[in-house]
């Protein structure tokens, strides 16, 4: 990628600001429509909220609640072009909702078969009551008192580190060129004022590169305001952060295939209580924050709240001795009306053009990164006056795309790569070995993600190319040697290198684990 930007020559029509979901989309949508595109990313694709989500692709039953039919329907939509186009990393998960009021068959009953029609020919399957005994079939943990049935739907289920990685190769793929640890420090900008690109730091070399650009995108989600204060020191803040934290628990929690909906926590929030990766995902909270950061902490308040609203729907209630890991996001919510030139594109992402000319677009959900990224290109295209072309990423598959992904066993998320991986495996047996007998993933894996994912330290290898530090935060330290030998085999580096990563990762993985009482 280094080799494909120093033999670029003359602007990028785009260079794309954040390699997150929303950045991710932006690649992929430009260079697919043929634009020159350069992505830079300070840490890792997903170190920010990307990684961090409740792993849903969801038309978001809460907003139904809240009336905000055209929302539903827009995210219902996506999630279906989302499953034609990476059917190897969406799966089809069934959602319970228990009843333990009379009320609460009807109305959610009803609700849900809303949700249903309003996906239309994008449904994901028919919603429909449950009796006590068909609930107690789906959720065998699910505590009994006052149970009195339950109403089962279906949404989109994820990984969503997974998914950016795959949209970085194919954004690469259509000629893009996506970095990682590539910092930008500086906007600069041409004699009338308007930015015309950015100043980064490869932050492993030190070296800095000064990308010219037709448009620069701001896609830094939480960190928006940031960036848009290197163009104009005096913006007024765009982003209001809020924290969500997730707990992960082992999978006798929730041992089905199903998972729990809880409509209405004590504060008027959803609950989730997923099957993921063999584990139980457990989230979220909705906490406002002063500052976003690249490693936001849960609070003991967020923590103790999880634990207490899973208390109420779990026969055996989770304690914090059986935390493997908890991690917390930061959702880059848009404040409203407080510029001229905001153009809210749509109630759920907004595209703003500051007076410098640098163009942010933040808000959406992992869901709509797609229409968000098409919205953002017709902008910033006309905006800078480039030739137009038609978007094509509603019906591009993203790489990896494999139609039966759940016949390639544990490898089913790397979708048509994991035939390559297999290949490894074959010809150095040694690498079809997992690292630690609590999680599947093996030395195969670390090469892979070393050779074709562009993965750099320890810390990209467990928790983003293999989700071990989010599922389970011991196992991931315990990884960590195995991991960095092998990184340091494929990347040259020397044993020194291989202490670092290892203390550093040691380090991290301490604050996604819960000390018990
Ligand atoms: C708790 C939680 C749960 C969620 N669950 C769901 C869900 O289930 N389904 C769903 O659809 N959505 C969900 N979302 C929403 C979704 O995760 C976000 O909308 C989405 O990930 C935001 O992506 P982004 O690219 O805008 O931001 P980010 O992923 O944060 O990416 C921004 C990137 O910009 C980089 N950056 C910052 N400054 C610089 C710089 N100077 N130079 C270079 N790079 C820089 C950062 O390092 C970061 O990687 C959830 C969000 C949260 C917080």
């Amino acid at each position: 990628m280094l080799a494909r930007v120093d033999r670029h020559r003359g602007p990028w029509d785009f260079v794309i600001v954040g390699g997150g979901a929303t950045g991710a989309g932006v690649a992929v949508d430009a260079a697919s429509r043929g634009y020159a595109v350069l992505l830079l990313e300070q840490s890792d694709f997903g170190k920010g909220t990307s990684s961090r989500s409740t792993k849903l692709v969801h038309g978001g039953v809460r907003y139904l609640e809240q009336g905000n039919i055209s929302l539903v329907m827009e995210a219902l939509k996506e999630r279906g072009i989302l499953r034609q186009n990476a059917p190897h990393l969406v799966g089809n998960l069934p959602f319970v909702v228990p009843n333990y009021d009379w009320w609460e068959t009807p109305f959610y009953g009803l609700g849900l078969k809303v949700y249903n029609l309003l996906a239309g020919k994008y449904g994901f399957g028919e919603s429909s009551i449950l009796s006590r005994e068909e609930t107690l079939q789906r959720l065998p943990t699910i505590r009994t008192d006052g149970l009195r049935g339950g109403v089962v739907y279906y949404d989109g289920q994820f990984d969503d580190a997974r998914l950016l990685v795959n949209l970085m190769q194919t954004a690469s793929e259509h000629g893009a060129a996506p970095l990682n640890y590539m910092q930008v420090t500086a906007v600069t900008k041409g004699s009338d004022g308007t930015v015309d690109g950015v100043v980064a730091r490869d932050l492993e070399s030190g070296r800095e590169i000064h990308a010219a650009a037709r448009v620069v995108i701001n896609a830094t989600g939480p960190f928006a305001d940031t960036v848009r204060r290197l163009a104009d020191p005096g913006a007024e803040a765009l982003i209001a952060p809020s924290q969500g934290i997730h707990l992960v628990f082992d999978r006798s929690f929730l041992p089905g295939t199903s998972a729990i909906m809880v409509p209405h926590t004590k504060d008027g929030r959803v609950m989730f209580a997923i099957p993921w990766h063999g584990h139980t995902v457990v989230g979220t909270t909705d906490t406002p924050i002063a500052e976003a950061s690249l490693e936001p902490r849960a609070l003991e308040t967020e923590i103790g709240f999880i634990l207490e609203t899973a208390a109420l729907y779990l026969h055996k209630a989770p304690t914090r001795a059986d935390v493997l890991s908890v991690f917390a996001g930061i959702r880059p919510l848009v404040r409203r009306g407080d510029s001229r030139i905001t153009a809210a594109l749509s109630r759920d992402h907004t595209i703003h053009i500051d007076s410098s000319g640098l163009l942010t677009t933040a808000g959406g959900k992992w869901t709509t990164y797609r229409h968000m990224a098409e919205d953002t290109v017709d902008q910033a295209a006309e905006f800078a006056r480039l030739p137009e072309k038609p978007c094509v990423t509603a019906e591009l598959r993203i790489h990896g795309f494999h139609p039966h992904a759940d016949s390639l066993g544990t490898l089913g998320v790397y979708g048509s790569d994991a035939a390559a991986i297999r290949e490894l495996e074959r010809t150095e047996p040694r690498l079809a070995e997992p690292l630690d007998a609590a999680m599947p993933c093996t030395g195969a894996q670390v090469v892979w993600a070393a050779r074709e994912e562009m993965a750099r330290t320890v810390e990209d290898m467990l928790a983003r190319r293999c989700r071990a530090l989010f599922l389970n935060a011991a196992a991931a330290i315990r990884m960590a040697p195995a991991a960095a030998a092998l990184l340091a085999r494929e990347l040259g580096r020397d044993d020194a290198w291989q202490r670092d990563q290892i203390a550093a990762f040691e380090t991290l993985a301490r604050g996604y684990r819960v000390a018990a009482e």
